[in-house]
């Protein structure tokens, strides 16, 4: 479904990623794990259309996109969470899921079509797809609360259904269990296996929480210093000498 040809990215004198090979299979959960540095969100960013590679390609369902912009990529099927929150704070949690339909429209536009009340039709459509996915993820009770009220694990989960509001085939996952305590930790893993059968994704999840990756992902790519160093099942990263050694740790 995805795949990464020999990706270079040069940001000045860093080599972010240096040749990286990564294939996606339809259907699948896929790990994406390294030091910090390693290339993890590079590797988002030039998948997204952020970044032009120096050097490599990147092929999703036989197109390539490697030169493509962010907007194309996100309505071909492409879609991502943040490492850093980055729900619009202030506006309900409604409004955060509604915002996500509108593609390649301006934020501040986007703000006056929410407020104002004389919907069109394309609006209620949407109104009603948003809310069918709050009533989903068990956040609907909470859709006129502001975002920033939600607990942490809310957010992310907010995160996650804003994510699904354009109909993703591939959802891009950047470090969703950062924050969150042994319980959210837990639920997070369910959601997300949820999330994959019910929508039929495919999903690439960075995660630094190991027993997040090792529970839920099919297959692992390990980066180190902009390479790919390991690929394999949990079972074969876990005893991967090499990866043990730059990032597992002995222990
Ligand atoms: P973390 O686990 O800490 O999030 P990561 O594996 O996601 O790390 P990246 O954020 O992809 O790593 O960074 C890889 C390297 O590229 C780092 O050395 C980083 O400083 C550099 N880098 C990333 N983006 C840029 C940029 N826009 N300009 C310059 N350097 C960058």
């Amino acid at each position: 479904m995805l795949k990464l040809k020999g990706v270079t990215m040069n940001f000045g004198g860093i080599i972010a990623l240096n040749n990286v090979e990564i294939d996606v299979d339809e259907g699948k959960i896929i790990g994406l794990i390294g030091p910090n540095g390693a290339g993890k969100t590079t590797v988002f960013n030039v998948i997204l259309g952020l970044y032009t590679p120096n050097r490599g390609y990147i092929r999703f369902e036989n197109s390539d996109i490697t030169n493509k912009k962010t907007y194309q990529i996100a309505v071909m099927g492409i879609s991502r969470t943040f490492q850093n929150i980055r729900l619009f704070r202030e506006l309900t949690v409604l409004d955060n899921v509604r915002i996500a339909f509108h593609k390649n429209v301006k934020y501040s536009l986007l703000d006056a079509i929410l407020r104002n009340k004389k919907f069109i039709k394309e609006e209620e459509e949407y109104l009603k797809k948003a809310e069918e996915l709050l009533k989903i993820f068990g956040l609907y009770e909470k859709r006129n609360e502001l975002a920033k009220n939600l607990p942490y694990g809310e957010q992310r989960k907010l995160e996650i259904v804003r994510a699904l509001a354009t109909s993703p085939k591939l959802l891009l996952l950047d470090e969703p269990a950062a924050g969150m305590n042994p319980q959210e930790t837990q639920e997070l893993k369910n959601l997300i296996k949820f999330i994959k059968e019910k929508f039929n994704l495919t999903i690439l999840l960075i995660e630094h929480d190991m027993s997040v990756v090792m529970d839920i992902c099919e297959r692992i790519y390990v980066l180190d210093y902009g390479e790919v160093i390991a690929e394999g099942t949990p079972v074969e990263i876990k005893r991967n000498p090499r990866v043990i050694k730059a990032y597992l740790g002995e222990g």
